[in-house]
């Protein structure tokens, strides 16, 4: 039976106050991303990445019966995506990070989907063509950040919709409107789009399987708040025959205005988009929210809390070595330092990861189409 979520105050579309994580874990049911897992990852993959030894991904579901699938030498997929709202920003980067760390280590095809029909469903003031010249830029973004071209399959939902909408109708089928009101929070008042789109986000997850006439276990790293899709798409899967796709999740990065998830539908300052100029970005740092004390004064006698600072989270998730990390953290508690030395690390690191972002993206342009879903192509790589 697929466990209802009462009180959705996080959903694939809003995340609103503080993340309660242990509450949704228990809602949820997820099996946190134990030490002696990530060990067994560890072998496997000959080491970890940071955002899985600092345990920014933390929950899971089914990744022992997929570690064992490559232990046996069995190959899988993995499987990400983007709602294209709005311009990349750092947030969006955490499960893509983490994918390609996987497609590196294992050689593993990637399913990038981009649900443009998703974001026009549900954000009244976009246009179609809006939210599908979005996917496009964001695919750029995704390039940019080096995934292996050969390995990569881009589906844009309403680019591919022949591939994909006879599959997202079996889910369908499958799912009754009593099941994706309690799961999303939708109601009577819901476009009919909307109770729809979640076939659409199913399929990718078993597309390969299609493609191929056999099973193939697949890996979905994401963020937590897209677990409710999955919930789903996990339920449904079985009764047609499929594996439950693996799952596991990431925390979100605190917004830089201080909100529990990075968004920029909250405020353009939350967020660091990838697109903006560095002055931008310096100045967006340089008021961010942190976890400093009232004065100078105060802040060296009683030290500063990095567990609700917006920067130490950059820190964390993107921009400090092991070592690093664990001076910043010692010093902050300490009193040792202030916000605005930390400031100024984090904006050189920034500064230099935007420059050479935004020179990579210009040269992604000319690979866009080379991205693009190949099932011949797909199907070669997992033959
Ligand atoms: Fe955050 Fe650094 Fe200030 Fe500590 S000193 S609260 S880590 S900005």
């Amino acid at each position: 039976m697929l466990m209802a979520v009462r009180k959705p105050l996080f959903t694939p579309w809003g995340v609103e106050g503080e993340i309660d994580y242990d509450r949704i874990i228990k809602e949820f049911g997820l099996e946190i991303i134990s030490d002696e897992l990530l060990s067994k990852l560890s072998k496997l993959a000959k080491g970890l990445h940071p955002l899985l030894e600092r345990k920014v991904f933390f929950t899971h579901r089914d990744l022992p019966w997929l570690l064992s699938k490559i232990a046996s030498g069995e190959k899988f997929f993995l499987y990400t995506g983007r709602g294209p709202s709005e311009k990349t920003h750092l947030g969006h980067l955490i499960p893509w990070i983490v994918t390609k760390w996987f497609q590196e280590k294992f050689k593993a095809p990637l399913i990038f989907q981009f649900t443009d029909d998703e974001k026009f469903l549900f954000k009244q003031d976009l246009s179609l063509d809006k939210v599908k010249s979005l996917a496009l830029d964001n695919a750029l973004d995704v390039i940019a950040l080096g995934f292996d071209e050969k390995l990569t399959f881009f589906l844009f939902d309403t680019m591919h919709a022949d591939l994909l909408y006879p599959q997202a109708l079996r889910i369908a089928k499958k799912v009754t409107f009593n099941t994706v009101k309690a799961v999303f929070g939708l109601n009577q008042s819901s476009n009919i789009g909307q109770i729809f789109f979640t076939s659409m986000q199913a399929v990718p997850a078993f597309l390969p399987s299609v493609i191929l006439g056999k099973n193939i276990p697949c890996l979905i790293p994401m963020g937590l708040d897209q677990d409710p899709h999955f919930r789903i798409a996990r339920d449904v899967l079985p009764r047609l025959g499929f594996y439950k796709p693996a799952c596991m999740h990431s925390r979100m990065l605190k917004g830089l205005t201080g909100s529990a998830k990075m968004s920029a539908s909250k405020s353009p300052n939350d967020v660091l988009f990838l697109d903006d100029s560095l002055q931008v970005a310096e100045r967006k740092i340089k008021n961010a929210f942190t976890g400093g004390r009232e004065t100078a004064a105060v802040q060296r006698s009683k030290g500063g809390r990095p567990e609700i600072c917006s920067i130490f989270n950059y820190f964390q998730y993107f921009f400090a070595s092991d070592e690093e990390l664990s001076i910043i953290e010692s010093e902050c508690r300490k009193g040792l330092r202030l916000c605005g030395d930390c400031k100024k690390q984090l904006i050189e690191k920034v500064l230099k990861f935007l420059e050479q972002h935004q020179k990579a993206k210009e040269r992604a342009r000319e690979k866009l189409e080379r991205f693009f879903f190949s099932s011949e192509c797909l199907r070669k790589v997992l033959s």
